[in-house]
């Protein structure tokens, strides 16, 4: 066989008509419609052809092929987006989803999704309402702003601040700030997008107020602060906190009030916080992100925020501030464009609604449960794993331990904070865990995300949700080495 030229393997080649006579086939044809079925045939088919004319060996037997077009059904049939069981320790994992949903906010999507809702319909007049009510006075209550809007996420927050307010003028903004924030998520691209101009000041580690003052110009039309995520200059730096921005805004805006301006032509103090704590998370000492409220009382115009990092919600990005600013934003037509979905509102309201207990929100709320429980609070979950690892994998395969261990918070929150834990480690004296850390992610419907490190593989406890999932885990792994004494 491997000494046929390409041609004969060209030759060599099924018919489409041959392959469909394959018994498994056939039968496979009583779920899946035959048309998709030829369809799988007929790319198995060509993907050999192209293989061989690339110059590589393919299998062009019926078997093989008809092992390609069932591996091309059964993808068809698997959902693409799906659960997975986070053992990685990173609690707002950007790829897996951020955060989880507290079970009151799925209980709320559950049930504007099944049926009609109050989405746009006001009960109490009886006639239409704003979708923007739904959340605005919760937002308000809990960080103390005289208005809110939420809209698809942060980055559409900031977005929309920025074409509302800056389109046409300056912007003055720290180059310390300038951060990409992951997804090519980035400030100067943003600012250009909305049409803004934008003016740097200071230094990459250090920006000075007098920095500030002096790029000041009778067309600036805010002062952008952007929380630097999970990017850190260490050492010798320095930034402008909000309080002192503020100062600086009304001085200008105080000398153009003098100078006959109007109102529309004030300076404006806007951050984008990122993260949006609603709750100082003392528990990480200096660490702990800066509330929302906290950056209102120091002065901000307006403020920015993600719904599902911190604040443990759904994906939306949340601007607080004062009414009239607010009341612009609403009618700006980005909006409509951004404006979210009933499942997100409803999800975001329940999530909000938790927070007006902070021990209901602490506990209920699995990104801040995640974020607080202490490492002996964790220990107990992943004593429970290890010993359920233990009793399903064969002793001469691996060796499982606890061992000490660091989560974090992902998502561009709290970057410095080392949060202590426990991981059950597994050693390997059978396989390794490249393969095995492989299986678990790309064979299994439900992914299981562990972490390497050396060449041992981690399951941390923290963010292991319930004992369904550690059994996920048990069974992902027991999987692995079964497949490898075969
Ligand atoms: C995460 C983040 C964003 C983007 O927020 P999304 O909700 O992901 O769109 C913008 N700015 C900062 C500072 C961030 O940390």
């Amino acid at each position: 066989m491997a000494s046929q030229s390409p041609h004969d393997k060209l030759r060599s080649l099924p018919q489409v008509e041959e392959v469909l006579h394959d018994a498994s086939l056939e039968a496979l044809t009583e779920s899946v419609p035959r048309d998709l079925v030829c369809d799988a045939v007929r790319t198995s088919i060509d993907e050999a052809r192209q293989t061989i004319l690339a110059g590589s060996d393919a299998d062009t037997s019926i078997p093989s092929i008809v092992r390609a077009t069932r591996m091309r059904l059964l993808a068809l049939n698997r959902p693409s987006l799906r659960r997975v069981v986070n053992a990685s320790g990173v609690i707002i994992h950007t790829n897996l989803g951020r955060s989880v949903l507290a079970p009151a906010a799925v209980q709320a999507v559950n049930e504007v999704a099944s049926g009609y809702s109050t989405l746009e319909y006001d009960t109490d007049a009886m006639a239409r309402g704003s979708r923007h009510s739904h959340c605005e006075q919760l937002i308000c209550t809990l960080t103390g702003a005289e208005a809110a809007i939420a809209v698809n996420n942060n980055a559409a927050a900031v977005m929309m601040v920025l074409s509302e307010f800056a389109a046409g003028h300056e912007a003055i903004v720290s180059r310390g700030e300038l951060v990409e924030i992951g997804g090519s998520f980035r400030i100067p691209d943003i600012m250009a997008q909305s049409h803004a101009t934008m003016v740097e000041v200071g230094a990459t580690n250090k920006t000075h107020l007098s920095d500030y003052v002096r790029a000041v110009t009778p067309d600036t039309a805010m002062v952008l602060k952007v929380h630097p995520s999970n990017y850190r200059l260490i050492g010798f730096t320095e930034s402008v906190a909000i309080s002192e921005l503020r100062s600086l805004a009304d001085d200008e805006n105080a000398a153009r009030e003098q100078a006959g301006g109007t109102s529309g032509d004030k300076l404006l103090v806007y951050e984008d916080q990122g993260s949006g704590a609603f709750m100082r998370l003392t528990c990480f000492g200096d660490y702990a992100e800066p509330t929302v409220s906290e950056s209102l009382q120091a002065g901000a115009d307006l403020v920015s925020f993600s719904g599902d990092k911190l604040l443990g919600g759904p994906q939306a990005g949340i601007i607080v501030g004062a009414k009239p600013l607010i009341a612009r934003l609403k009618k700006n037509p980005l909006a409509r464009a951004l404006r979210l979905d009933k499942m997100t509102l409803a999800a975001l309201e329940a999530t909000l609604r938790l927070y007006l207990n902070p021990e209901n929100a602490r506990r209920e709320v699995p990104t801040l449960r995640m974020l607080t429980e202490t490492a002996d609070e964790v220990r107990v979950r992943t004593k429970k794993l290890a010993s359920m690892l233990k009793k399903a994998l064969p002793a001469d395969a691996c060796e499982v331990s606890i061992v000490e261990e660091i989560s974090r918070a992902g998502g561009g929150a709290l970057p410095m904070c080392d949060i202590p834990t426990y991981c059950v480690q597994v050693k390997f004296l059978r396989g390794d865990a490249l393969s095995c850390d492989r299986h678990l992610v790309s064979e299994r419907l439900v992914p299981v995300v562990g972490r390497l490190k050396k060449d041992m593989l981690l399951f941390d406890g923290r963010t292991v949700l319930d004992k369904g999932e550690m059994q996920e885990i048990v069974c992902a792994c027991t999987e692995y080495f079964e497949g490898i004494d075969r």
